[in-house]
Formats: C-alpha cells, structure tokens, sequence
C-alpha cells in the first residue's frame, strides 16, 4: 500500500500497514520521519526532558538470555550503590535541573531489598522537597511492593516486555515460572491499576525476530494504552547465550535504520506518548540519540551512575559513557540537543501527556 494512503488512516493502523512503514526506505522513509516530525511538534513540542539515570544496582535474579548482567554470569562483580551515593546523585538532579530521576537496577523481590528501595524513594523525595519525578525499573515486582514504591512517592514504572511475541519471548528467556510471559504483562497491568505511568519497550533487530514481530510490538503498546516507550536495537553482550547468534543478525545500520523505522512509526500511532532516545542508539551511531529525537523520541536519559560501577552495568556491549563524568555528559549532552534546535525540559518532570490524556478521560 502507498504510505500516504496509510497516513490517512490515522491511528487506525493495521500490521499490514505498520509492517509497511517499517520496511520504508529512501523517499517512503523520508516521509515517515517527516510525518512523525510534525506529529511530534504538534503533540509534544520540540522540547527533551532529562532523567538523571542511577544503575542502582547489578544483582539480578533472572537469567535472561540476552542480558549482560544475568545471574548466570559470573564474570562480573555485583554491587549495589550505597545510600549516600543515590541521594548524591538526586542531589545532582538537583543542581543540573534536570527535574526527574531513575533508579534502574536488576530484578530483586527480597523483601529487605524492596523496603529498602521504598525509604530510598521516600528520602529522595524529602532531600528535595517533592521537586524530583522518580521513575523506577526494578522488574517484576508483586503488587503490593509496586502500591509499597507508588505510595513512597515514584508515579512512573518501565519494565520492557522485551518482545511482545510470546514465541519470541520464549527463545530469550530459560523456560521456567520466573520468566513467564504471562506474569510480565500481569505485571504491567498492575502498574497501570495503581496509577503509575507505565513504560515498556522492545528490543529491535533480534535474532529469530520478524517485521511482523515489531508490527505487533507497536500494537502491543497501543492496546495496553502505556504512556511512556523506551526501545533500542539488539547489541550483543559476549558473556550471554544469545551471542552465539551474532552472525546471524542483521548489520548494525539495518539495526539502526529499523529502529528509526520503530520510534517514527510509534510517534505515528501514539502521538502523545514519552519516547526515549536510547543510548543503544548512541552505540550504533555517534548521533543516534540525536537522529532518534529528529524523528519522534523526546526523552533522554543521562547516566549519572558512580563511574567505578559502570563497567558492571554492561546490559550490552561497547555502551557509551561508560567513563564519562556527570559534568562532561551533562555538556555534551545540552550542545548536542541544542544543535537540533530543540530545548530542553529543565526543572520539569516532563510527564506524559498521553497519561494526562488519559486521566481526563476517566473523569
Ligand atoms: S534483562 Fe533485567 S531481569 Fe533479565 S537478567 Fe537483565 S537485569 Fe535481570
């Protein structure tokens, strides 16, 4: 089908129709990136918000196949940052103005290390008077620990769904209850139930993953209605299973052009939701952050996380900024965006509008 029969259609889109625009090359993606352009500027404005990124920490108690820091890999050394280095860091948000946090770290369900997170969240949001938005991706959590953070003051949660095809996921991850499909998406539910703005997001350029995968990937998102995305293309960490299928991938700029296909073709379909420039795509380009706002993402997320850590954060290989200093990224980081003539959020939580939308609607 022509691509401007598909725009017409609105947000009304098949995965026939979005298989389509994520194939599109030369002038059809020139018109999909020009599309999701506008669309941006019209919901979203040409504004980036900032997310002071802290790696909290590495222990993890899943094993999945594709990541970095999973359990069965025993070649790195696990940490866990310390009280006064995360508040050290909320306290850089601070002066930056950087308006938002988050706390990342692998998935830990014990409960001495889920309250612990709970006083963290509450003493980030005392030390600066409620001025920080904390976003938290902690992993799959059960409710009541997720109502625990909510209450403690976090109103936004990601956890991937990694690929939203259950044959897929199932090749990514060990065949066992504690990676089960089902529970991430009854997860996601329960994120929305408790009023966080939830985030998801895929991974793209997989092996075994199809066109027809990320079509359905995009419809995933729009059915579970999230307000905030954050995918990337596939980098292979060497200490993984996966990466015994490196050959078999496709080249780091089909990779990249696909993702700039995905991001475009979400800002097409969800027009106002958060969409995040990964530093996957940094890896991949030198300007792939900044390609990925051109064409519809307008979240970034600087990593603030104590540089000894960094080395055993690796969820992939080659990842940037792993010895750049909060100060250095923080400067880049403004040119950089400057230099595509957007602004930047500063002092904002930057929140979804596409939450807000929402909200309204169920008043
Ligand atoms: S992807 Fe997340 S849950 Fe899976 S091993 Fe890595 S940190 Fe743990």
């Amino acid at each position: 089908m022509n691509i401007h029969n598909i725009f017409l259609k609105k947000e009304q889109f098949t995965k026939e129709d979005l298989t389509v625009l994520l194939a599109s090359e030369g002038e059809n993606q020139k018109l999909l990136f020009e599309k999701a352009k506008a669309i941006k500027q019209q919901y979203i404005g040409n504004v980036v918000h900032f997310r002071g990124l802290i790696e909290y920490s590495n222990t993890c108690s899943k094993n999945c196949y594709y990541c970095g820091i999973r359990s069965g890999n025993k070649e790195i050394s696990r940490y866990t940052a310390t009280d006064e280095e995360v508040l050290n860091i909320a306290k850089l948000v601070m002066e930056n103005r950087y308006g938002s946090m988050v706390l990342q770290s692998g998935e830990c369900s014990n409960k001495k290390v889920t309250s612990h997170i709970t006083q963290l969240i509450k003493e980030i949001k005392r030390i600066s008077n409620n001025s920080i938005g904390v976003t938290l991706s902690c992993g799959e959590q059960s409710e009541s620990v997720y109502r625990q953070w909510f209450e403690a003051g976090a109103h936004r949660y990601l956890l991937r769904i990694e690929s939203s095809n259950t044959q897929l996921y199932t090749k990514l991850h060990p065949q066992n209850k504690r990676h089960d499909y089902q529970s991430r998406v009854q997860c996601l539910e329960s994120l929305k139930k408790i009023g966080y703005q939830v985030g998801t997001g895929v991974m793209i350029g997989l092996p075994f993953q199809t066109i027809e995968n990320l079509a359905e990937d995009l419809l995933f998102f729009k059915e579970k209605d999230v307000d905030m995305i954050g995918m990337g293309p596939y980098l292979v960490h060497k200490q993984t299973p996966m990466a015994k299928y490196q050959n078999e991938l496709l080249t780091i700029e089909q990779r990249f052009n696909l993702s700039l296909n995905m991001i475009a073709s979400l800002r097409i379909l969800m027009k106002d939701v958060n969409i995040a420039a990964s530093t996957a795509m940094q890896t991949l380009n030198p300007f792939g952050r900044e390609k990925a706002i051109e064409v519809g993402a307008n979240i970034v997320m600087p990593n603030l996380t104590p540089l000894k850590y960094r080395e055993n954060y690796k969820l992939y290989e080659d990842k940037p900024s792993v010895n750049e200093d909060a100060e250095e990224t923080k400067n880049q980081l403004e040119k950089r965006i400057l230099s595509i003539n957007h602004t930047i959020g500063y002092d904002q939580w930057g929140d979804s509008a596409h939450y807000a939308e929402s909200k309204n609607n169920w008043k």
